[in-house]
């Protein structure tokens, strides 16, 4: 289970953060991900759980596709206002790469030359879209540029997931936006205090996110506005795999049913397979 808070500082500086190796660690499970694979997924999914706590109603979510053009191919993750978290990714057997200094090369197994799109459900009947550049493909940098490009949302991010062989051993992550009437003084302290923020998985290792909250801005007037669970669970069911068998048509689905003995569809982001005899393919399309 993983724990988000959030603090405001100094009345004007909002903080989240996350302690997300079990999310992290699901995702590793379900996805079979090579270390670089889990390394960007997982930053991805950090984030996307930060993000899904800012929704006001529980059916809100978002969907972010990161689209760097490199080995992985696309990510995506999904997050709602219940506490719930989804990724999938095209290429997660990915061979991984390590830099010169000793880390993982995650910025060239996603490629950067491509873009972070990010949909808004909010229930106004019509999505909200935001598209914007990829920076380096290491995730938490093109998240800063997108809120900064196509948001207006000047802030900082900070994304860590740490591997021990297979396993994820430490995740975590903060995002910290300023306030519109921000004092000058204030956001230099707080840039200061960002720059300090490297190595974020060791960050969270032993430490929940309130903890690291507090390692960083200890030193400023915090108050502790919220903690809630976030977990890695998907909201697929038998209603939308029905939809998706229906849309192969009836003649494809009976042809499939008939070649194979049934029709199977596996969900993307869970790994749960839900199969189909022809009598249940008939059955769909009365
Ligand atoms: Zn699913």
């Amino acid at each position: 289970m993983a724990i988000l808070t959030k603090a405001i500082v100094e009345n004007s500086v909002v903080v989240s953060a996350i302690e997300s190796k079990d999310i992290v660690n699901r995702a590793i499970k379900i996805h079979d991900l090579s270390p670089v694979a889990a390394a960007a997924m997982g930053r991805a999914l950090t984030m996307a759980a930060l993000m899904g706590k800012e929704f006001k109603n529980k059916d809100d979510y978002l969907t972010a596709v990161i689209d760097g053009k490199g080995p992985l191919g696309k990510i995506t993750v999904c997050a709602d206002g219940d506490g719930h978290v989804k990724g999938d990714i095209e290429n997660p057997a990915v061979e991984t790469a390590i830099k010169s200094n000793g880390h993982l090369d995650v910025g060239g197994a996603v490629g950067c030359d491509g873009t972070l799109t990010v949909i808004k459900n909010i229930g106004l009947g019509h999505p909200y879209v935001g598209t914007s550049r990829l920076v380096s493909g290491e995730i938490a940098q093109d998240f800063a540029y997108y809120f900064a490009d196509s948001e207006q949302q000047p802030c900082g991010v900070t994304l860590g997931v740490g591997l021990n062989k297979l396993r994820c051993k430490s995740a975590g992550g903060v995002w910290v936006r300023v306030m519109p009437d921000c004092p000058q003084e204030i956001i230099d302290r707080v840039e200061t205090v960002m720059y300090a923020m490297d190595e974020m998985s060791y960050q969270f290792d032993g430490s929940t996110a309130e903890q690291v909250i507090r390692r960083f801005f200890g030193e400023f007037d915090l108050v502790i506005t919220e903690s809630a669970e976030v977990s890695y669970k998907c909201n697929c069911g038998k209603r939308k795999i029905d939809a998706i068998v229906r849309s192969l048509g009836k003649d494809e689905a009976l042809q499939i049913a008939d070649e194979m003995g049934f029709v199977e569809v596996c969900c993307h982001f869970c790994g749960k397979k839900y199969t189909y005899d022809r009598q249940a393919v008939e059955k769909l399309f009365k």
